[in-house]
């Protein structure tokens, strides 16, 4: 196995194969090869099928195909020690797009929008639909351009009450009304050292109401200060992320 991160390009595949095959790369991926990096034929890139699986393989440019040759499998490092699942109240406009596309980047293994009371998007949308594939396709290139191994699953967007039924070894809500009930999110951490997966509740611009916290929080839920400025719903979501993955993928390292 070689450590592969210089390669150029990453692109998910359905059928990763095995060294020595032959993938065949969709138009999309031709279209890049060719005419956006221009690659010739030889030129390394890396192939991913979703599940954690990289192969390192070389270019073979033909007329009307681009085929992939597989060389041989590549160490990854992209999975975070835990998986992070983040549940995040819709938000308007390109600010979604920059919580998905950094989310993929951060090392989300499972993304679900949901709704509350306080937020502005509905959840019943004519255009539901379209909008999947959209947010789909962000995380699907923002995961070849971080070179991640896997993809991020994205959920069906589901009201307030149903964060409940997702499972975690450890279930966070980040609230922005601190208060001496709110827990510091290094405390948490600190006592949950051995945990697999986290859930983390973020809400959207207009928060979350004190009913909304009180009911997750009934249900075994850390409610979580990110200290002493409120934050938009888009920083929240992306230092929540980063302090986990520096806390868990970090700590192992030093020690
Ligand atoms: N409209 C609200 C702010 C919402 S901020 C107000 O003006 O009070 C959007 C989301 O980001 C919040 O629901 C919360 O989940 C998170 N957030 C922002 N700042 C935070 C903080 N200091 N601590 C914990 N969560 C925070």
């Amino acid at each position: 196995m070689i450590n592969a991160v210089v390669f150029m390009q990453q692109y998910f595949v359905k059928e990763l194969g095995n060294p020595n095959e032959q993938v065949l790369l969709d138009n999309e991926q031709a279209h890049h090869i060719r005419r956006v990096l221009r690659m010739k034929t030889g030129d390394i890139i890396r192939l991913a099928d979703g599940t954690g699986r990289v192969m390192s393989a070389s270019v073979e440019i033909e007329k009307d195909a681009v085929y992939a040759n597989i060389i041989e499998e590549v160490i990854d490092t992209s999975i975070t020690k835990v998986k992070m699942i983040l549940a995040q109240g819709m938000i308007k406009g390109e600010k979604w797009d920059y919580v998905l596309q950094k989310s993929a980047e951060l090392g989300v293994q499972e993304f679900v929008p949901f709704v509350s009371s306080r937020c502005v998007v509905r959840l019943k949308d004519e255009k539901m639909d379209k909008k999947l594939s959209r947010w789909n396709k962000i995380l699907l290139e923002a995961s070849e351009q971080c070179k991640r191994s896997t993809l991020v699953s994205l959920a069906n967007p589901c009201i307030f009450s149903d964060l409940k039924k997702i499972n975690a070894d450890l279930r966070i809500i980040a609230y922005e009304d601190a208060d001496q009930i709110s827990e510091k999110l290094c405390d948490v951490l600190a006592s949950h050292k051995e945990i697999k997966s986290i859930l983390l509740v973020v809400g959207c611009e207009g928060g979350f109401s004190k009913e909304e916290v009180e009911e997750l929080v009934a249900d075994g839920f850390h409610r979580v200060s990110l200290g002493g400025r409120i934050l938009r719903a888009e920083t929240a979501a992306l230092s929540l992320l980063s302090n986990v993955e520096f806390f868990y993928d970090m700590e192992g390292d030093r020690k």
